[in-house]
């Protein structure tokens, strides 16, 4: 067991606390990371504004990178210094749903982050004696983290840790919809509604994989500017005209050929679908809350059109986080441009402030 500080929601919509935790013991399929940068995603403040729901007090925080502190005793292929990306989906490999190539809805995955545990449904955080929860497996908002060893991913030398920090979920979500699940072909048409974290990151996503017509979609310009360094190759301020007709002039009038929601509205859903041509895919990245009902026109619905869920992008860590982060090291990959604040654990609350406000893309918190 050892002593780290962390912040703690202790209860929905009030500001966390940083206090002192418990951490510990390491089992022998663990790892322990001292965390080195962790950012702020949307699902942390959607878990603190109570619209997904979590056993109380947790530690949020699962976008995080840093270094290995010790490995479990079963662990033999990372050692002491190792830089690591952690990634939220260890899947078991075996079960019903990572049978039909589907870890994101791994069974004992499913099952033990709801309960807000480690993966093997244990608790290996306390404070003042009791059972402290942490979100996802990994817990990020804190000095150390303890991991399964499948949830840590080795970083290649150079990779600065806040930059790494983001492949962990928005940048993993938003290119893998564009290259794992989507499956950009050469020439096609994207359209991008929603340009922070994820967007920005499926804007890079069609043009790595080839989309020739990228279309980036948002209420803000300073945003749309920066899906230009990212490769957007036209913008559309919707709150200044009609995106859906100005996505269909930018393509001969049929719609294009992936749309990607990324901004998580019942709007920007139905527009979703009629941005979209017929035939072609739609794939929906944003949430809204668990309980509210989105509703669509029957007919906006025909057109063979492919409507698919993602929550993270098809991910395939181990694969895609290196790639990721090489393509980064070699100027293909834009994250410097994701990163609107640095800070320290204890400004975490301005930190969420900014999100809430829709100021920031990504705000770091350097441990
Ligand atoms: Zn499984
Ligand atoms: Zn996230």
């Amino acid at each position: 067991m050892m002593t780290m500080r962390a912040a703690v929601m202790q209860q929905t919509k009030q500001p966390l606390t940083i206090r002192d935790v418990e951490l510990g013991p390491l089992k022998p399929g663990d790892v322990l990371v001292k965390i080195g940068a962790s950012s702020i995603c949307h699902t942390d403040l959607e878990v603190l504004e109570g619209e997904l729901k979590y056993p109380l007090p947790i530690i949020l925080g699962h976008e995080a990178a840093g270094t290995i502190a010790e490995v479990g005793a079963d662990v033999s292929d990372l050692s002491v210094g190792d830089m690591v990306a952690l990634h939220w989906n260890p899947h078991c490999g075996h079960c019903y749903y990572c049978d039909h190539d589907q870890p994101i809805l791994c069974e004992p995955y499913t099952k033990n982050r709801a309960v807000g545990h480690h993966y093997d449904g244990e608790c290996r955080h306390q404070m003042d004696g009791e059972d402290l929860h942490m979100l996802m497996y990994l817990g990020g908002f804190a000095e150390y983290a303890i991991v399964p060893r499948q949830s840590a991913v080795k970083m290649p030398d150079g990779m600065p840790v806040d930059r790494a920090c983001l492949l962990g979920c928005g940048v993993m979500t938003g290119f893998g919809a564009a290259s794992n699940v989507a499956r950009t072909a050469w020439g096609e048409t994207a359209a991008i509604i929603g340009c922070g974290a994820i967007g920005l990151s499926a804007v890079q996503g069609a043009r790595m994989n080839g989309a020739s017509k990228i279309i980036a979609i948002d209420l803000d310009d300073k945003k749309l500017e920066i899906t230009k360094i990212c490769g957007a190759t036209h913008t559309i301020n919707a709150s200044k005209g009609d995106a859906v007709a100005e996505v269909k002039a930018l393509s001969s009038g049929r719609g294009a050929d992936a749309v990607y929601e990324c901004a998580g509205s019942e709007r920007v859903f139905q527009e979703s679908i009629m941005m979209c041509r017929p035939g072609g895919q739609v794939v929906w990245l944003g949430k809204v809350n668990v309980d509210q009902h989105v509703s669509f026109k029957w007919g906006a619905l025909m057109g063979e059109r492919r409507i698919v869920r993602s929550s993270y992008g098809g991910a395939r860590p181990e694969q895609d986080f290196p790639a990721m982060a090489d393509a980064y090291l070699n100027g293909q990959l834009k994250l410097d441009e994701m990163i609107t604040g640095r800070i320290a654990l204890d400004e975490i609350n301005d930190g969420f402030d900014l999100l809430r406000r829709g100021e920031a893309i990504r705000t770091v918190i350097m441990m």
